[in-house]
């Protein structure tokens, strides 16, 4: 029995050190990590540059306060607002926050538009966070359930039709869309090519902020920094977090042209957010991508992934598919064949760490993973899931 509130239910497993794609437990025994604390650690447990720059950072100063100016912060401002095409940034402590000063953006861009009762279009089965916004926002009744009354400017659409978002160009209280652009709570659920791209049109259009939630599908997960950018598109607001810090907590929403001016003194703010330490360590994680080449990496190895296991499992009826965008993995299971609820369990039995999702595993391995590693992985989901 511990005094933690209930809303968990961790495994029976209590890790001691990290180091690269591995974890040890208090027992001694090393585990793959193929979730990376679900899409944050991507360069890996105790990377050297990380560990150095979070030691030195907390010799010299952790925290003032945004009351006053913040070296870190602005220089990681303008780094990533020239990574992302984007001209300013307010800075938060997770992805669900990053999320509400998305959503307070487009609130006060209603009021600009002189529109009280604004509609934000979001996607069914979609995931925004946890706080009651973003709960709102989140296109899953499972998350919502309880919290009555939610925010009501959400309409959900199905994700990856276009046309379900065509039929509100001539609502003119509709403010903005928000998606993700790989959807990763719902498995791992990869759009059309061209989706983003005609989001954007719709957007422009009608002067809708195009909001795009990369909490879990940027800072290189799927191959490009930000996943929109095999779409070569830019948002009016993206949103960051979870592997920006590689583990400490840091979200950033970034915004662009009209988005970029709604916040103004008084109306937005946060006590920790983007303070010394945890800007400090976001630049030096985007150091590392530069001098790791940590995007070619999670490119060879989500082909050789991709590659290796469907010619492993080419006559395992129980995959019905794979999604796999950069080191963002989906594989669909036939739960007519297998019990997907045993897998994490059985999963951790042998040493391997994965999330399950509905019917579906989901893999987020950290992006410096070797070939060695993947074939370790693959074998260990093979035994998984071989009947
Ligand atoms: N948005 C997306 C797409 C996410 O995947 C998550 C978390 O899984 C969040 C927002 C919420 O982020 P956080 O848990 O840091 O608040």
């Amino acid at each position: 029995m511990s005094n933690l509130m209930s809303n968990y239910y961790p495994l029976e497993v209590t890790f001691a050190k990290g180091r690269g794609c591995w974890l040890t437990d208090t027992s001694g025994h090393e585990y793959l990590d193929a979730l990376s604390g679900i899409g944050v650690v991507n360069l890996g447990h105790s990377h050297p540059t990380i560990t150095k720059s979070i030691v030195d950072q907390s010799k010299k100063l952790l925290h003032t306060s945004n009351v006053y100016r913040i070296a870190n912060q602005e220089k990681l401002a303008t780094r990533l607002c020239n990574l992302a095409n984007m001209d300013k940034v307010f800075f938060s402590n997770s992805g669900a926050e990053a999320n509400e000063a998305a959503i307070k953006i487009a609130r006060l861009y209603a009021r600009s538009k002189n529109i009280q009762n604004p509609i934000v279009l979001t996607a069914n089965k979609g995931f925004h966070g946890r706080t009651m916004a973003t709960l709102s926002a989140t296109g899953q009744s499972k998350v919502q359930e309880g919290f009555s009354p939610l925010m009501s400017e959400f309409v959900h659409v199905d994700f990856d039709d276009i046309d379900a978002i065509n039929k509100y160009s001539s609502n003119k209280d509709v403010v903005a869309v928000m998606l993700e652009p790989v959807q990763g709570e719902a498995g791992v659920i990869i759009p059309h090519v061209d989706y983003l791209n005609k989001v954007k049109s719709l957007c422009e259009q009608n002067e809708w902020l195009y909001i795009l939630d990369e909490v879990q599908a940027g800072m290189g997960r799927t191959g490009k920094l930000f996943a929109h950018q095999y779409n070569k598109i830019t948002p009016d607001i993206l949103c960051l977090a979870k592997g920006l810090g590689n583990g400490v907590p840091i979200g950033a929403c970034l915004a662009k042209g009209k988005a970029a001016e709604m916040l103004i003194p008084g109306t937005h703010g946060s006590t920790f957010g983007g303070n010394p330490l945890v800007t400090g360590v976001a630049s030096s994680v985007l150091d590392v991508f530069e001098s790791e080449l940590i995007l070619d990496n999670v490119l060879k190895m989500s082909q050789y992934f991709e590659s290796e296991f469907k010619s492993k499992t080419m006559d395992f009826n129980v995959v019905k598919e794979l999604r796999i965008k950069g080191l963002m993995i989906g594989i669909g299971l036939d739960d007519s064949i297998i019990d997907c609820s045993m897998l994490t369990q059985k999963a951790l039995d042998d040493k391997l760490l994965i999330n399950i999702t509905g019917n579906s595993i989901r893999l987020l391995p950290p992006l410096i993973i070797s070939k060695k590693e993947i074939d370790i992985l693959i074998n260990k989901i093979i035994k998984l899931i071989r009947i």
